[in-house]
């Protein structure tokens, strides 16, 4: 099993109830998210044109933040699903150094947070917080495995990209362009 996500770019209306919904479900504390919406301008001139991506943890294949935590509290868990256990956390900010997607904060708590792709929600059945309140329905979540999924279906219908594949990580998280 192999959780992803993918974004649709084209249909997201930067309204940011993924975000909002995130914070509610998640109890992220006031100030600081766990997704966040990015518009940036793409193309090459004159064809240029603005994009909009709901971010999150890109719940890397090769992830840097698991491989530099000193304890083992970054780690796999199902799906590939990257986590964090908080009381195996000492707080030391090497994983939030080491992601290149700036997808870590330090929680007032004193533990390192970040996107979860709510595995609480997707172990009873159902979707990641943010896919299910989208008002444009333009995330798509599931195994990778399975060819009947929502993200299987629709990442062979379209064309897209991940971000910084440069870096090497091998994210799970695609954008539909
Ligand atoms: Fe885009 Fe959907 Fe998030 Fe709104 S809820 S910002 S449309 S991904
Ligand atoms: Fe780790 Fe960053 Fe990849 Fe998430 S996006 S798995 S925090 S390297
Ligand atoms: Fe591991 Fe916590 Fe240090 Fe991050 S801050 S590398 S999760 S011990």
């Amino acid at each position: 099993m192999r959780y992803a996500m993918a974004v649709d770019t084209k249909k997201c209306v930067g309204c940011s109830d993924c975000v909002v919904a995130c914070q509610t479900e998640n109890d992220v504390p006031i100030g600081y998210c766990r997704d966040w919406v990015v518009e940036s301008t793409v193309g090459t001139y004159p064809q240029l044109e603005t994009e909009i991506r709901s971010e999150r943890c890109n719940h890397c294949d090769n992830s840097p933040c698991v491989r530099c935590c000193p304890t083992g509290a970054s780690h796999y868990s199902d799906g590939g699903i990257v986590l964090v256990t908080k009381n195996k956390c000492i707080g030391c900010s090497a994983c939030i150094q080491s992601c290149p997607y700036d997808a870590r904060f330090t929680h007032p708590d004193g533990y390192v947070d970040k996107c979860t792709f709510c595995l609480h929600r997707v172990k009873k059945g159902m979707e990641p917080a943010c896919v299910a309140v989208c008002p444009t329905k333009c995330m798509y979540f599931g195994d990778l495995d399975d060819p009947n999924s929502p993200v299987s279906k629709i990442l062979k219908t379209r064309k897209y990209k991940v971000l910084a594949p440069e870096a090497g990580t091998k994210p799970n998280v695609y954008f539909l362009i």
